[in-house]
């Protein structure tokens, strides 16, 4: 264990843990989307989860960079919330808010990194981009919803690390970007495999058991 100072705040964290983990394991959380519990790398595209470290000239995506012995980090700066605020407009710009019908309300976390902000889940209409884009209903037992999905990747990652024969992708690029099901999967290894983690590490219940909606 190595020791650094969090937010004026001597803590204790593994060494070569990622000041994300860091502080998470410490009780600080930090918003964050595409970082998936335990995997030592993060593909960072959620942009939320900036810090500052003494020395340093601006902040820095804390899922990024390893903790090192000494190293002074600051959770709570203006120039953090300034981003992680533009960030999280931006996510939503393409996000369907439709809370009252979604499976997700209540344990969101939009709506937590809403709260933790202080901030509206509405952005102003001019900032939308969003499309009609279809249910992706060709999974034998899961349903993907477009737009509820947040592009975080944590269903790529958790698959990628649990089955020989991953369901999920990425697919298309830029504003177009979606999570594509892989066509040639068993029919039934998710559900004989009782894996279903894409349905639990989804932020957004963008993927859900058929029954559910
Ligand atoms: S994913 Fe969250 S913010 Fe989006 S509609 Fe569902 S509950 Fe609301
Ligand atoms: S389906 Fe869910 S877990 Fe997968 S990328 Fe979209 S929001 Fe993330």
């Amino acid at each position: 264990m190595i020791k650094i100072i969090i937010d004026n705040n001597e803590t204790k964290t593994a060494e070569g843990s990622s000041l994300l983990q860091a502080c998470l394991d410490n009780g600080i959380y930090i918003p964050n989307l595409c970082h998936l519990n335990g995997e030592d790398s993060s593909s960072a595209s959620c942009r939320l989860c900036f810090v500052e470290i003494k020395g340093q000239d601006r902040p820095v995506t804390s899922c990024t960079v390893r903790a090192e012995a000494g190293m002074v980090i600051s959770t709570d700066t203006p120039a953090v919330r300034q981003l992680q605020n533009s960030a999280f407009r931006l996510l939503l710009s393409t996000h369907r808010v439709d809370c009252g019908n979604c499976p997700a309300n209540k344990r969101c976390e939009l709506q937590k990194i809403a709260r933790f902000l202080k901030t509206d889940l509405k952005v102003k209409s001019l900032e939308t981009i969003l499309k009609d884009q279809e249910i992706d209903e060709t999974h034998p037992i899961l349903n993907y919803y477009p737009n509820r999905c947040v592009l975080c990747g944590r269903c790529v990652m958790a698959c990628n690390r649990q089955n020989d024969n991953p369901v999920f992708n990425f697919a298309r690029r830029g504003i177009d970007t979606v999570i594509s099901l892989h066509r040639g999967f068993d029919s039934q290894e998710c559900a004989r495999d009782k894996c279903l983690v894409c349905v639990d590490i989804c932020p957004v219940s963008a993927i859900t058991l058929r029954l559910e909606t």
